[in-house]
């Protein structure tokens, strides 16, 4: 089965659609912010497609641009400045940035609620602790959205990631043992790799490397999952898997395009709905001067 990532991201933006309007119809428009520093396409690219749906669904977006080396006091000022407009209800400041001294600075500002890529150390702590505080990072979450909603078996089984990133590997480990299933985790150092690989129920790959997984990795009926983005020789978009290859022997399998990346942006506008929804729980009311797309 291929586990096209459009079916994923339709469903969770239906119900999110109607969150949406009930929140507007209750006084207040959910409204996202983008917060980055400098021009990376990648980056642009994420946004605009991330600023679309959250059109689509309801969610008002603000966009903060500043210099690549706008330095650390004017990326705080920003920060802070989201953190304290009661209109703004979510936060996705793009990372790595440049400079790290005001990445880490910025992430440790962000205010936790608004927190909806686990920037902050606080909602780091909820992944890694299990408490189920803050927001999970969107790409791991849309991973365990992808295997909930083709009804996967995640409890009782191997998986096995490939990168062990913060911002990827490790968090998507967390959630996936909160879910039952006995993580192992790979990395540039790891020997026997394709031995591991071939060992695992679901197989994750995070890597960075166009066509890295390639069919000494898998064994039939293992699930696939490719969270990499890269491009291939031709200069078309591709992830970390030999498609070809590794569908031919996988039981399962997300395609890149249209995999895990068009998830992504859905489950960042259901963690900008609960975070609307959290704020109104708590009392407040905003008003809203946000771009409409
Ligand atoms: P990263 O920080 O560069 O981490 C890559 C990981 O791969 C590292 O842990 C590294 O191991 C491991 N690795 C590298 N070469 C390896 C090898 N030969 N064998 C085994 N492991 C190896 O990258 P990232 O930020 O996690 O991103 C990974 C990929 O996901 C990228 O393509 C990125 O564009 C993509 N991505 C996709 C989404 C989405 O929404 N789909 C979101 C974010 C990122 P070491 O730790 O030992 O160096």
């Amino acid at each position: 089965m291929i586990l096209k990532g459009k079916d994923v991201a339709d469903a969770i933006c239906e119900d999110l659609s109607r969150r949406a309007k009930e929140l507007f119809e209750s006084g207040t428009e959910p409204v996202l912010a983008f917060v980055r520093a400098g021009e990376d396409p990648a980056d642009i690219a994420y946004e605009n497609a991330a600023a679309k749906r959250c059109g689509r669904i309801g969610i008002g977006v603000r966009r903060f641009y500043l210099p690549k080396d706008c330095g650390k006091e004017k990326l705080l000022e920003t920060i802070r400045g989201i953190n304290g407009d009661p209109s703004i209800h979510a936060c996705l400041m793009f990372r790595p940035l440049a400079d790290k001294e005001a990445e880490a600075c910025a992430c440790g500002a962000i205010d936790p609620a608004k927190d909806v890529d686990c920037a902050s150390p606080v909602s780091a702590a909820g992944v890694y602790l299990g408490s189920g505080g803050g927001f999970a990072p969107c790409t791991p979450e849309a991973c365990v959205e992808i295997l909930d909603h083709y009804g996967i078996p995640v409890s009782g089984k191997h998986a096995v990631i490939i990168g062990r990133s913060a911002v990827v590997g490790k968090p998507l480990a967390m959630l996936l043992q909160k879910r039952d299933a006995t993580v192992t985790m790979c990395h540039s150092r790891t020997e026997r790799l394709e031995e591991i690989c071939r060992g695992a129920d679901i197989l994750i790959s995070c890597v960075g490397r166009a066509g890295f997984v390639t069919a000494g990795f898998v064994s039939p009926g293992q699930t696939v999952i490719d969270v990499g983005i890269n491009t291939d020789a031709d200069g078309n978009l591709c992830g970390d898997v030999d498609f070809e290859a590794v569908s031919a022997i996988a039981g399962n399998i997300t395609p890149v395009p249209g995999g895990v990346g068009s998830v992504t942006s859905s489950v960042l506008a259901k963690h900008a709905i609960q975070a609307a929804e959290a704020f109104c729980a708590a009392g407040a009311r905003a008003g809203s001067d946000c771009e409409r797309i």
